[in-house]
């Protein structure tokens, strides 16, 4: 039995220490860092404990011109490098809150391991920020022509569903 106990114990020990073969990288330039802070943050208020380690965000050249940024996995698993690649050829972001739309996105691909969205609230938005290729969804007025366009209020709803798909329709959407 102990010898049993024993063989046991070792292979675990043997498939632990295959894990540890893995150390993840954590390179992001300063120009992306605040959005993972608040990506971090975010999770945080709504009561997720969330450290990225594990993210490389990276300028390529071979991002198809159809898009701002990839990520290179849709799996929440730490095993494997997540990296971010944003397309240089195209200047995809007008303000610091689009930015944080597309960084969030890639991040709940790569991060949070979500696919893409395609449901709509009962209004005709979006329900996630998982839905692709859209990064004004909560964004500020791109010129300050009054405050109509400005869609910052639904910020708090994107967040919320962003780590809780759950999240019930928002009263502005109903
Ligand atoms: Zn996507």
């Amino acid at each position: 039995m102990i010898k049993k106990i024993l063989v046991a114990g070792f292979v675990l020990l043997c498939s632990c220490s295959h894990n540890d073969d893995f150390t993840p990288v954590f390179d992001v330039p300063a120009e992306f860092q605040p959005y993972v802070d608040s990506f971090e943050a975010a999770a945080a208020e709504r009561g997720y404990h969330i450290m990225v380690n594990n993210l490389i965000i990276a300028y390529d050249a071979s991002v198809s011109n159809t898009y701002c940024a990839v990520s290179n996995t849709t799996s929440a698993e730490n095993s494997i490098q997540k990296i971010i690649y944003i397309n240089p050829d195209i200047h995809c972001w007008q303000n610091s809150r689009q930015l944080e739309t597309l960084l969030f996105h890639e991040m709940g691909h790569c991060i949070l391991g979500r696919a893409h969205d395609t449901a709509l609230l009962p209004n005709g938005d979006a329900k996630s920020i998982m839905y692709p290729d859209d990064i004004s969804l909560y964004a500020p007025c791109a010129y300050p022509l009054g405050d109509t366009c400005n869609q910052l209020y639904t910020r708090d709803y994107y967040l919320d569903e962003l780590f809780n798909p759950a999240t019930p329709v928002p009263d502005w959407a109903k």
